[in-house]
């Protein structure tokens, strides 16, 4: 195995430093114009921001709020999901999928996910339906469209609204369709490390419903119609003119940012080639994956021990190499969702992948330099630890 002795660049699995390069002159003639325009909440840039955005994802309407996981509660209040009611989605995601469902006073149901895609399976889900369910939140998880076809045709039979996590996958597609028009409303997070990402928290709830966007801008506002006139209550949850102006400036730039992503993982996929035992991330056929995140594991296979996921990390830190494990506990075995009564073992696939599963570093301005790096360390580290555990006959793995 090849690389540098003489002690190499770090490379971080994340530099949000190396688009500011490319960006930053335009924010800050951006950021200063709005500073000077007095104007700082709701104005033309969060309007012009709000088109722009519902144009991309196919829909009619954007209604900007304060973040995603905002754009979660607010969707599911907009379609008067609440107490008694249960919402299926997956327990292998961000917290704030489960956590706004629960915060709306309704019941996460979880359901397990694929293991190729890390998606919501959807063969599983009519299984959880109950006279009380009343949506579907499926994730795109890493920047992969859930398979939404079938999970929309269950949704249509048992008349159930469905709400895109859109969170990691701006710009993906799914059978041609942008993610974002596929669902009754979608949701997106522009956390600064999400693929369109603002200088701070922002978010956004699309759909092509007018009652929708109509109820969604009334709760982002306190409920209100008209000023001053509360007609329910609602939230603060506005979006302010300086992210919406960093948001316009970095917009333009989401596809070729998107298409570099899937470069950076082509040259992944090549170095990789010709080691089994890492897994690489599956793209489903028709499915236009923007690879939030480059997320593989290692299975050691039958009569090797298993590589650990932390340890393989820690290898790689030691040689200058960031990675990142998201997630590492399932959300039905997370102390805030005890309530909901779940077991290990009722999700088996969510808890292989949680304790499998690592994120190498993924960001458009990664060079093919830097890829084939990470790759050959990485392949050095799994076949050395697979020699180790084949020469100590450690019992074979039980897989998952
Ligand atoms: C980031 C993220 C959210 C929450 O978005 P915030 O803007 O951080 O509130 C929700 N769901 C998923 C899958 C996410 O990745």
């Amino acid at each position: 195995m090849s690389f540098p002795k003489d002690k190499p660049q770090q490379i971080s699995v994340l530099d949000l430093k190396e688009q500011y390069k490319q960006v930053g002159a335009q924010i800050e003639e951006s950021v200063l114009a709005v500073l000077r325009s007095g104007n700082y909440i709701l104005g033309q840039n969060v309007a012009r921001l709000e088109e722009a955005v519902a144009q991309l994802c196919g829909a009619k309407y954007a209604v900007a709020v304060a973040n995603g996981t905002d754009a979660l509660i607010l969707a599911l209040w907009a379609a008067n999901i609440g107490p008694g009611d249960e919402v299926i989605t997956p327990p292998f995601t961000f917290a704030a999928t489960a956590e706004a469902i629960a915060l709306r006073g309704a019941r996460a149901v979880f359901v397990d996910v694929d293991p190729a895609t890390f998606n919501l399976d959807p063969s599983l889900v009519e299984a959880a339906i109950t006279p009380r369910t009343k949506a579907i939140i499926p994730v795109h998880l890493y920047g992969q469209p859930a398979d939404m076809d079938p999970i929309l045709a269950i949704a249509d039979r048992w008349g159930l609204k469905v709400i895109e996590d859109n969170a990691q996958a701006i710009g993906a597609t799914y059978k041609g369709r942008p993610t974002g028009s596929l669902g009754d409303m979608s949701c997106i997070s522009f956390y600064p490390t999400k693929n369109l990402g603002a200088a701070g928290d922002a978010g956004m709830v699309v759909t092509s419903d007018d009652a929708l966007s109509q109820r969604l801008k009334v709760l982002r506002a306190h409920g209100c119609r008209k000023r001053y006139y509360h007609d329910e209550l609602g939230v603060n949850s506005r979006l302010d003119e300086i992210q919406a102006a960093v948001l316009l400036v970095k917009l333009p730039h989401l596809s070729a940012w998107n298409e570099r992503r899937n470069q950076v993982a082509r040259w992944y996929a090549r170095a990789f080639k010709n080691s089994p035992q890492i897994v690489l991330p599956q793209p489903m056929l028709h499915t236009g994956h923007v690879f939030h995140q480059y997320t593989i594991r290692i299975d050691g296979g039958p009569g090797c021990s298993p590589v650990s996921r932390d340890e393989v990390m820690s290898q790689l830190s030691l040689r200058g190499i960031g990675s990142m494990c998201y997630y590492p506990v399932p959300l039905h075995l997370q102390t805030a969702f005890s309530a909901l009564g779940y077991r290990r073992g009722d999700f088996p696939v969510s808890e292989m992948l949680a304790r499998d599963v690592l994120s190498l570093p993924m960001y458009p301005e990664l060079t093919e330099e830097q890829v084939n790096r990470v790759a050959s360390n990485l392949n050095d580290i799994v076949s050395s630890r697979l020699a180790a555990g084949a020469m100590a006959e450690i019992p074979l793995s039980t897989g998952m």
